[in-house]
């Protein structure tokens, strides 16, 4: 059944489509919601009508919040890159990788790279790093694992920010009936058989969000000096993102090449400052056309965040953008392939690291691999003519 609800207000293009993504978390009665193309009112499907009323209930509120007047800033762009190569922007990139084997998509927003596309997401991977390693003297390679305690993303205020998003890791309930039950039930079974609930425990293990955070207890208790903390790593990362999967632009697990600079307030700006030339440079030798401006997160992070939060914001997230070419209304589709982050002394202090005898600062910079790998051919294609020399012979062999 379908039920249509009229907005206080016509809303803006962007509001609509994350108005859209954000719905699948309101209702799992909630089968789609649709904005109208007047933006004037959404239209909703529900998967059991008996559920209306109370579906209504969550959507007028999850709507309310979504419509809130939020103070607007302006954005400021740190620098736009051009691209060389003149070929159209490829269309249906994923399935023509499916279709070469380049991706084995497991559905539900996880993919095995091969070829091509896992010789570009290192390519990518190695680059970024390099040029790190060459700029910051003194940085070091590290990582971490993908499994971390609730208590770490408790403490790096994720549960905040993106509950929705949380991965927890359960297992079988210690007991000798529960776990013959269990294995029972799947011996005899054509198909696979969940435990129920109740036979499953949460530990307090969660798989990793973010990628920075496993980092910072390892500061623990440290003085860092002038000099500063370097690091960088490759990290697997994990968001549940329900409907909205798809492709490699929204996976449940991806890998991101992450740098987390730790330090005086002056050296974290100053390296973050740093940074911006060298994503510029990683963007020119793969010849991407990229925006890096400044964000804000929606959504779960304003309803928690005050004003104030809103108003900094704009000067602590910066997003790398990378075009996806023309989009239905002819604007251009831009996706977030990464961000630069300033966290003041936030983690400093939650993680007892200090400079100076004070609580240090952090700032981190991630690079969503697989959304450059799908960036980059959607940019130039898959004609190997296209790229550019030096990717070409790395990528391509
Ligand atoms: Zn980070």
């Amino acid at each position: 059944m379908t039920m249509i609800i009229q907005l206080p207000r016509d809303i803006a293009p962007a509001l609509a489509s994350e108005i859209e993504k954000e719905s699948v978390f309101v209702s799992p009665f909630l089968a789609q919601l649709k904005v109208a193309p007047e933006m004037d009112s959404v239209a909703v499907e529900l998967s059991d009508p008996t559920q209306e009323a109370a579906v209504r209930e969550k959507l007028d509120r999850f709507l309310g919040l979504m419509l809130r007047e939020l103070p607007n800033f302006e954005t400021k762009t740190f620098f736009n890159t051009e691209r060389r190569d003149s070929g159209p922007f490829e269309t249906n990139v994923h399935r023509q990788m499916v279709e070469r084997r380049w991706i084995h998509d497991y559905q539900r927003g996880r993919a095995a790279l091969n070829g091509p596309a896992l010789a570009l997401l290192h390519y990518i991977d190695r680059t970024a790093s390099s040029l790190y390693h060459e700029t910051f003297k003194g940085t070091v390679e590290r990582d971490f694992p993908a499994l971390v305690d609730a208590d770490l993303l408790w403490k790096c205020g994720y549960f905040d920010s993106h509950p929705n998003a949380v991965c927890f890791v359960g297992h079988v309930v210690e007991d000798f009936d529960t776990i013959e039950s269990f294995r029972a039930s799947n011996a005899d079974s054509e198909t696979v058989q969940l435990p129920p609930n109740e036979h499953v425990h949460l530990p307090g293990m969660c798989l990793n969000p973010a990628a920075c955070f496993p980092s910072y207890p390892t500061m623990s208790g440290e003085t860092i000096g002038s000099e500063g903390r370097i690091m960088t790593w490759k990290g697997r990362v994990f968001r549940f993102e329900s409907r909205n999967v798809s492709g490699l632009d929204r996976l449940w697990e991806f890998n991101v090449r992450e740098l987390v600079f730790a330090g005086s307030d002056d050296f974290t700006a100053d390296c973050r400052r740093r940074t911006l030339p060298l994503i510029e440079e990683l963007a020119g030798r793969l010849d991407l056309e990229c925006v890096v401006e400044t964000a804000a997160d929606p959504f779960f992070a304003t309803i928690s965040a005050a004003k104030s939060f809103w108003q900094l914001a704009q000067e602590v997230k910066n997003e790398i953008l990378l075009p996806l070419g023309p989009g239905a209304d002819g604007s251009m589709k831009r996706m977030a392939c990464g961000s630069i982050n300033l966290h003041g002394n936030f983690f400093g202090d939650r993680f007892d690291f200090k400079t100076d005898g004070e609580s240090a600062s952090t700032a981190c910079v991630g690079l969503g691999l697989e959304r450059w790998v799908l960036a980059a051919f959607t940019q130039h294609g898959f004609d190997p003519a296209r790229w550019p020399a030096g990717v070409r012979k790395e990528i391509f062999g």
